[in-house]
């Protein structure tokens, strides 16, 4: 599979944020990146988002419902992205599971509904840093991905992201060689060579290549960095371009 580097922008951007995705779409093809470009902007912004990129990079949601439609205010569901033109959506991110209460199962759900309406499902798993620092950042991993992963489930409907929670937002990340040690550890738990693996937590232009480059990282989920078109242009323009 090509890499995926997704953006996440949380709960920012307005309607002048479409700029950057205007410019990160002039980029892409201007650049040819070896990699798929995702950004998943605030729901509000996806459809015109999906005309701002000009069918150059993807465009997705941050979280869907488990189920098509009903009395669920305030939630959108995985085809109501798709009818507004996401291709993908972020489900399960440690902010979701942190301030929204999702479980394993409910991630588990959503997956199986972006599945369902033909999007990407992007898992994010990862340990906090009092699980790492227990020695059971791999532990709490595997039953991450064991219990929130829709089973069957093949490269194009799944990709994981593996997230430290430590290191979002923080300016941290591992070393190499735990990113290397984490990415084989979940590449054994899903028994499969093809489903892309992402690795998320203070990727920026500094620290992308060398991490891009690390066995078994199929790519990045980037939060902050991916506000601003030129970082996020410096992160994937690390790729080698195609032949
Ligand atoms: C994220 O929110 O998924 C993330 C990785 O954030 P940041 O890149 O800002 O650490």
């Amino acid at each position: 599979m090509r890499p995926l580097i997704a953006g996440n922008w949380k709960m920012n951007g307005l309607s002048g944020a479409l700029g950057e995705i205007e410019a990160v779409a002039r980029a892409v093809a201007a650049e040819r990146p070896a990699a798929d470009i995702l950004i998943c902007p605030p729901a509000t912004l996806i459809a015109r988002a999906v005309n701002a990129a000009s069918g150059r990079i993807a465009i997705g949601g941050q979280d869907c419902h488990a189920e098509k439609s009903g009395a669920f205010t305030g939630d959108i569901s995985a085809e109501m992205l798709r009818d507004a033109g996401a291709t993908a959506v972020i489900l399960g991110h440690s902010e979701r599971r942190q301030h929204h209460g999702e479980t394993d199962d409910q991630v588990a759900a959503k997956a199986r509904a972006a599945w369902r309406a033909g999007l990407l499902g992007i898992v994010c798993v990862g340990e906090t840093e009092a699980q790492r620092d227990d020695g059971e950042a791999l532990n709490v991993v595997a039953r991450q991905i064991a219990g929130s992963r829709p089973g069957g489930a093949g490269p194009g409907i799944t990709a994981i992201a593996y997230e430290p929670v430590w290191a979002i937002g923080t300016g941290r990340t591992p070393t190499l060689a735990e990113i290397t040690q984490m990415h084989a550890h979940i590449r054994k738990c899903l028994g499969s060579g093809q489903i892309r693996i992402l690795y998320g937590g203070s990727v920026k232009p500094s620290n992308a290549a060398e991490i891009l480059a690390a066995p078994d990282v199929g790519g990045a989920l980037v939060g902050g960095a991916s506000l601003n078109s030129s970082d996020f242009r410096e992160i994937f323009s690390t790729m080698p371009p195609r032949a």
